[in-house]
């Protein structure tokens, strides 16, 4: 059995702890969360783990990034399973604080990343972006961390952040983590949880389809006809709708014209009522 991991709720006591570590000359690791923790958070502890002396894993389900109508009120929460599950990967520390901690009576102000924050993603979730962005922003400056951790899962959030960061002189280094999926191909998310058993076989066609245009663009396909087919055969598969289907510049999500190996393809498609979203490199 490992040890029960620490939890702190206030700024005061997060930087207490740090402050702490840094006296003993150690190194910082972050890994922000939501929690319902599963193993591509973990992808990002271990790696958080291997490259720094200490490790802190905040979990806040942030209400400044879930939209009128979306999932905030039910988005999955298992704390305590979440703080055993760290224990066990040796995290040192975890930081959950109330929303009232995090966003005081008469907060206001805002981060927002025009562009990058308004495109794919931000086209069809207004003001989503801009929650992620204030937030990431008053977690790395609470903890100040040599590294934060972030998944290419949500590839342009890490592209946000890395803008945010340096638009911003925050001395931070921003580390990408890969995509960990199951094996049918299907990248993990704990909305993962809301999928039937029969959403759930066809969930892969998403990653597959993108897999066959990444592969068919490296082959010399235009992009335009390659991100048509993959369209075609993700709604051909069972999904409602797909949102968004793209290629873009890898580095800071530019529109592609054409083929130059430094891209990605990215999507974000609806089974039902769960949205799912996905990327590879192409
Ligand atoms: P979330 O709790 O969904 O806000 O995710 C917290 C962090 O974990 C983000 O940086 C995500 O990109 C990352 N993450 C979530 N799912 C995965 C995955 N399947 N593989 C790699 N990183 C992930």
């Amino acid at each position: 059995m490992s040890e029960p991991l620490p939890v702190v709720r206030q700024v005061a006591d997060l930087r207490s702890c740090i402050a702490g570590w840094r006296k003993g000359g150690m190194s910082v690791g972050l890994v922000p969360t939501m929690g319902a923790l599963h193993d591509g958070h973990f992808s990002l502890v271990r790696a958080s783990t291997l490259q720094n002396d200490r490790t802190c894993v905040t979990l806040f389900v942030n209400p400044k990034q879930f939209g009128e109508g979306e999932d905030f009120g039910t988005y999955p929460r298992n704390e305590a399973a979440d703080a055993d599950a760290l224990a066990g990967l040796s995290a040192d520390l975890m930081y959950a604080p109330e929303g009232d901690e995090m966003f005081s009576a008469g907060s206001v102000t805002a981060v927002s990343v025009p562009g990058l924050g308004d495109w794919l993603e931000g086209e069809f979730r207004p003001g989503f972006f801009t929650g992620v962005a204030t937030v990431v922003t008053k977690l790395l400056l609470q903890a100040m961390p040599d590294t934060a951790y972030f998944g290419e899962k949500d590839y342009q959030q890490l592209c946000l952040v890395r803008r945010l960061v340096a638009d911003l002189d925050i001395p931070v280094e921003i580390a990408g983590c890969p995509i960990v999926r199951d094996t049918s191909g299907l990248a993990l998310s704990s909305r993962n949880a809301y999928l039937s058993a029969g959403q759930r076989a066809i969930a892969p066609a998403l990653n597959q389809a993108l897999g066959h245009a990444a592969e068919a663009i490296r082959g010399g396909e235009d992009i335009a006809a390659a991100t048509a087919t993959a369209t075609a055969a993700i709604l051909g598969a069972g999904f409602a709708k797909v949102d968004y289907l793209a290629v873009r510049a890898a580095v800071n999500l530019q529109p592609a014209g054409t083929y130059d190996g430094n891209q990605r393809i990215l999507a974000a498609a609806w089974l039902g009522d769960v949205r799912l979203i996905d990327n590879l490199a192409v």
